[in-house]
């Protein structure tokens, strides 16, 4: 039998390195502009259509190439920025590995256009599946012009792979304000299908932070600054009460790199920590300077990834300046933000006087009496949930016979709810659901105590209200006398328009404006006490936000999920005892009332072992 090894021609080669480099159009905006920025250009142009899948053309005014290099530059490993291994440990460039070109032209159609500024003339390659179609001098400008076409056109299986346009462009536009907020120095433009998204002139760091995500963002960023041996720290954190619910403005560059580090990502949480509203993210624009020698950006080919040698000390160099900075802004005197005083959650104290639990108990409070409703926006009851209160005997089945009594001797059949009833107290005075720390909600139950969340019962409740009115297309719009208008940036644009239609069949009515604004004139009737613009922002990074929700869920249901949080009773809210009761009620009515849509338990019960256990 003959040999059977062979070498893989290039031009396979070249495709299966494509593989690793260019997993999207974004990829190749990414490598396109970085090479740009390795070129010394001071104006960047980025022109796509279709979201990259039709035409990616990245123009620039640097260095250019000789015809040779020209040429040079689509081999494999061809690069001008190293020429020997311990140039490696001394990285400046963004690129290095010589693969971009080489893998960029193994699956898609290329054409380029260069010229120095020493050269008379430019030269002109096509090139197409890793195959030179044409090279030949040509009259251009200064500097290099890029086109890619058809990406993939030559590997159907990765092309049939790409996402619908707003999701690859929504990677296009991040990719690119990754690196025009690492060079504020440098002229951006991008255009997508002949409308300018970003026109970004040079600037300082502060202003391309504000030219990218919106002049408002300029009063929530503090500066932060450590300079120490190790590394250099600089660059923007956002002040606590603008931190977002999502991903989407936080950035760290090492020597004019975005990487992502969630170790040191850690340490930004830990600054905040207890300054932050629940479920939020600080934004934050931090930039590293250390000496290349101590990092190592070659462990990805797509080099987000960087090992700090030192990493340790990093992490508490920036901790101490990101609390220095978050201290400073604490004490200055403009203290330019209200705080929610309705939510007062106490919290002991070491130096303070400690004052015995008080606890909300209403002697004239009657169990029968139950279809009052309290002053929150008090959950309907429909046939489903009546037909789901059995979900109580579930949960509670054999009560009677667990030996654990209750005092009522009177021969009144008692809804399921009643048989929990607590067993020590005459009938007017029966309690049946204690609040603690205006927080949780205590009950007797057959095995033991229940504690039951009220916020995340109140979210479940909720989310399957909204989700029924949103099946059976039963949601009410709310015309606002003053249609409220707000801000958005470009991608939350793109996203609003993908999303639109789901918005609407929650009852909203709005319309987006000069690519920047929406417009909202309705909203859905069950949301007139909160704060309409402010749901409608957070519905809409709920939605963008792919990352930190692993589990897949269809747009509507995370919208509902996100007003169902937004909606839903806050903790610090005393409630009465019908209230409670119409909380526990509806809960149990729910299909699923042990976890709020996102997963969190809502219910706990302390058993009678435990309880026992500890007297
Ligand atoms: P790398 O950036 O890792 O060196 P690339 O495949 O991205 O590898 O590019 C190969 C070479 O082509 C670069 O090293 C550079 O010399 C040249 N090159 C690429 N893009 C440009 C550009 N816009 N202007 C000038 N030279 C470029
Ligand atoms: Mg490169």
């Amino acid at each position: 039998m003959s040999d059977i090894i062979k070498l893989l021609p290039d031009s396979v080669a070249n495709q299966i390195a494509a593989g690793e480099v260019v997993q999207r159009p974004s990829s190749v905006v990414k490598e396109l502009v970085e090479n740009s920025i390795d070129a010394g250009a001071s104006n960047i142009q980025v022109v796509v259509k279709d979201a990259g899948k039709t035409s990616i053309q990245v123009i620039d005014n640097g260095c250019g190439m000789s015809p040779m290099d020209a040429r040079m530059a689509f081999e494999r490993h061809a690069t001008s920025k190293i020429t020997e291994a311990k140039d490696l440990f001394a990285i400046q460039t963004l690129g290095f590995r010589g693969e971009a070109l080489a893998s960029i032209a193994a699956v898609a159609e290329v054409k380029l256009r260069t010229k120095r500024i020493e050269d008379e003339l430019g030269t002109a390659i096509d090139i197409a599946a890793s195959e030179i179609t044409m090279q030949e001098a040509t009259v251009c400008a200064n500097g290099t012009n890029f086109t890619i076409r058809n990406l993939f056109f030559n590997v159907p299986a990765r092309r049939k792979f790409l996402k619908v346009n707003n999701t690859e462009l929504k990677h296009i536009i991040n990719e690119f304000q990754r690196v025009a907020l690492t060079h504020p120095e440098i002229e951006f433009s991008l255009n997508h299908n002949n409308v300018d998204i970003y026109h970004l002139p040079q600037s300082n760091f502060r202003q391309r932070i504000c030219n990218v995500f919106g002049k408002t963002i300029n009063q929530h960023l503090v500066p932060i600054n450590a300079d120490t041996s190790i590394v250099k720290i600089s660059g923007f954190i956002g002040k606590p009460e603008a931190a977002k619910k999502t991903f989407g403005e936080q950035f760290f560059f090492v020597n004019g790199r975005f990487i992502k580090h969630p170790y040191l990502h850690k340490a930004v949480l830990k600054a905040y920590d207890q300054l932050l509203p629940n479920e939020t993210l600080p934004s934050y624009f931090i930039y590293f300077n250390v000496d290349p020698e101590t990092i190592d950006i070659n462990i990805h080919p797509t080099k987000t990834e960087v090992k700090f040698e030192d990493e340790q000390s990093i992490y508490q160099i920036l901790l101490a300046s990101l609390r220095e900075s978050l201290g400073k802004f604490n004490i200055a005197p403009s203290l330019d933000f209200t705080i929610d005083t309705s939510i007062d959650i106490p919290v002991a104290r070491k130096d303070g006087e400690i004052k015995q639990p008080v606890i909300d108990i209403n002697p004239f409070y009657n169990p029968f009496d139950n279809e009052k409703t309290g002053g929150y926006s008090s959950p309907r009851m429909s046939q489903r949930d009546i037909d789901n209160s059995q979900n109580w005997d579930k949960l509670y089945s054999g009560f009677e016979q667990s030996g654990f009594t209750t005092n009522r001797d009177d021969d009144v059949e008692a809804a399921p709810v009643d048989r929990f009833v607590s067993a020590n107290t005459s009938e007017n005075s029966t309690i049946n659901t204690l609040q603690l720390k205006n927080k949780y909600i205590l009950t007797p139950v057959k095995s033991g105590l229940m504690v039951i969340d009220q916020k995340r019962a109140h979210e479940r409740i909720l989310f399957e209200q909204f989700m029924g009115m949103v099946y059976h297309e039963q949601s009410f719009t709310q015309q606002s006398l003053f249609p409220e208008v707000v801000e958005f940036t470009v991608p939350e644009i793109q996203c609003i328009k993908e999303i639109g239609d789901d918005i609407r069949a929650f009852g909203f009515d709005f319309e987006v404006n000069n690519d920047s604004e929406v417009v909202i004139k309705g909203y859905p009737s069950d949301s007139s006490t909160l704060n309409v613009g402010e749901l409608f922002k957070d519905i809409v990074h709920t939605c963008m936000d792919d990352t930190a929700n692993d589990i897949k869920l269809e747009k509507r249901e995370k919208i509902a999920i996100q007003m169902a949080k937004s909606a839903a009773v806050p903790y610090g809210k005393s409630l009465t005892h019908e209230e409670m009761r119409n909380l526990v009620d509806h809960l149990f009515a729910c299909e699923m009332p042990n976890f709020t849509p996102s997963g969190k338990s809502i219910i706990s019960i302390l058993t009678m072992d435990e309880i026992e256990k500890r007297l």
